[in-house]
């Protein structure tokens, strides 16, 4: 690992409660391993719909709708822009369920549950092939098993069926 300020090997230095950190000696800076974020969303109406996507020519699975945080924004404000953006739709409300790491590209995905009382699907082109609401109990075998996207809907229909 090199330094991203002046292109110096890294070494380590020990620090109380995190272990070692990569360290630059020449600008005596620690550099903490970066977190990417990211979040994602599952969309429901009044009728007790949800809404899926198809991206990236992909027909044969269904995705709900997710994005990487801009600088400067809040996971919340991430979710509604990323709905407004990818399928036209304001939300009303938008509640955190649960979160994943992926490990090889260190993201940190954050999963919500956001609602709308809007039905009129507009998609953006350059990122959605297509978008529909769904029956809230006709969504399983659409999303590839075991993937965080069903998961999400897994422990969203958990939730609303205690
Ligand atoms: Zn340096």
């Amino acid at each position: 690992m090199y330094c991203i300020d002046c292109g110096n090997e890294l070494s380590f230095k020990s620090i109380d409660n995190e272990g070692d950190i990569p360290y630059c000696a020449d600008c005596k800076k620690l550099h903490f391993p970066k977190v990417d974020l990211a979040m994602i969303a599952i969309l429901t109406n009044h009728k007790n719909q949800v809404c899926l996507i198809n991206q990236n020519n992909d027909s044969r699975y269904k995705v709900l709708i997710a994005g990487f945080i801009k600088p400067g924004e809040t996971l919340e404000e991430c979710v509604k822009r990323e709905i407004k953006e990818e399928v036209g739709i304001d939300i009303i409300k938008c509640d955190y369920l649960n979160s994943h790491f992926y490990n090889c590209s260190s993201v940190l995905m954050v999963g919500f549950h956001a609602v709308t009382n809007q039905l009129n699907l507009i998609i953006d082109e350059n990122e959605v092939d297509n978008a529909s609401w769904y029956d809230v109990d006709d969504v399983i075998g659409r999303m590839r098993e075991g993937s965080i996207a069903d998961l999400l809907y897994k422990q969203y229909y958990q939730s609303i069926n205690k």
